[in-house]
């Protein structure tokens, strides 16, 4: 492993003055447990060997690196990208997912909870739940529910519950404290599995871990594609696993440079934005610490971008810490600039984007035409079908 993500986090989930865990001491002791588990249970040679299983035989990895030539011959640079669009269920969300769902299994849990927005996390823990024939609840906000009905269909067909949120502003945040409170009242048969690099210890570092697959392989890929590593590489950014992934076999390498894309939405004069590191402060949300975008009192603010996967007020604390030291470049793409590169690869190369992804396209593409001798690799990290009816109202075929 890279020695970066050797060294951190520290034993109590410290990634530097980020991360740890503010929680009360009842779900302290669960999460004691899960972390007991994690180091035990997970490095394994039979839990090794069954996730590797997984990956191959279910998941269809690994996914392969592409190298964008259309795209680069127009922009200057090469462009390559790691197709986790490419993986079972269409994003690289399955990866922890799995590995939380076969960490359950060997816990001998019954049930995983868990809360989603836009509904990816929700739909790719319930994949899990049914691949091990455990059961699911799904919290998620009244809003959202509305708002992402395929993704709800979804769900129920693969066998998950559904549970319905109601109050404050029924999205995301008020799915997660519900998700808590019913993980809380039945810590015993279930498990609480989070969606991304955030939350309290252990979860930052063990969905990096499960998400270090895409980076391991990338690395190996694009080096037996080009014979070297690459000059760049560019992952959009949510809460951060997708780019903890691609990133961990490229921290500290010489001369490869990381970009990780924030979601500027309409611009910071509205304020309608999510680039958390860009624009936010050190605070705590959901038990950890890292950069926050919050009002005077601490309180996360209400954030907005186009890809909803994307919107999210606090980052990673691995994120947070890799700003502070210089060792990631944190950037930002708007809503135009990620509408127009998704178009940009559905027309060019066949490839369409989630509007997550399209925002470290946007980005690349704009590297690209700065860098033109170097490598650019992207992480492309989910398909755009589930954004393609919203994309199509808002501005037709072009
Ligand atoms: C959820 C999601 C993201 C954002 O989550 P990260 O934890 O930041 O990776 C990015 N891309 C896709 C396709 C997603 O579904």
């Amino acid at each position: 492993m890279n020695d970066f993500c050797k060294q951190y986090p520290d034993a109590q989930g410290n990634f530097g003055p980020y991360g740890g865990s503010l929680i009360p001491p009842g779900l302290q002791v669960e999460m004691d447990k899960i972390t007991d588990a994690y180091y035990s249970i997970s490095k394994s040679h039979q839990f090794i060997a069954e996730l590797r299983n997984i990956r191959t035989h279910f998941q269809g990895r690994p996914t392969p690196v592409y190298f964008a030539k259309t795209l680069s011959d127009q922009c200057g640079g090469r462009i390559y990208l790691k197709r986790e669009d490419l993986n079972h269920t269409g994003a690289h969300k399955l990866n922890h997912c799995m590995g939380e769902g076969l960490l359950a299994k060997y816990m001998g849990k019954k049930k995983l909870i868990a809360e989603t927005g836009a509904g990816q996390h929700g739909v790719a823990l319930a994949t899990a739940a049914a691949y091990f024939g455990l059961e699911c609840e799904i919290h998620m906000g009244e809003v959202d529910i509305a708002k992402q009905h395929p993704n709800v269909i979804r769900m129920k067909i693969l066998g998950a519950t559904v549970v319905p949120v109601s109050h404050g502003l029924k999205t995301l945040k008020e799915a997660v404290d519900s998700a808590f409170e019913a993980y809380l009242k039945d810590p015993v048969t279930s498990i609480y599995c989070i969606g991304s690099v955030v939350g309290p210890h252990p979860f930052p570092m063990m969905v990096r871990d499960f998400q270090r697959v895409v980076g391991v392989e990338a690395r190996e890929q694009f080096v037996e594609m080009t014979g070297e590593t690459p000059d760049n590489v560019v992952a959009c950014v949510g809460g951060g696993s997708n780019a903890m992934g691609i990133f961990s076999s490229f921290i500290d390498e010489p001369g490869c440079s990381l970009y990780g894309v924030e979601p500027m939405g309409r611009g910071t004069k509205t304020g309608d934005h999510a680039a958390t590191i860009t624009y936010g402060k050190p605070g705590a949300i959901h038990g950890f610490k890292c950069y926050l975008l919050q009002d005077e009192k601490g309180e996360p603010s209400p954030v907005y971008s186009i890809a909803s996967g994307l919107d999210y007020p606090g980052v990673g604390p691995e994120h947070s810490l890799l700003h502070d030291l210089k060792k990631v470049n944190y950037v930002s793409c708007s809503d135009e600039e990620c509408i127009d590169a998704f178009y940009e690869l559905s027309k060019k190369e066949g490839i369409i984007p989630a509007l997550e992804s399209a925002h470290a396209l946007a980005y690349a593409i704009k590297l690209a035409k700065e860098k033109k001798r170097e490598s650019i690799l992207v992480n492309l990290s989910g398909r755009g079908d589930k954004d393609i009816d919203f994309v199509y109202e808002k501005y037709g075929a072009r």
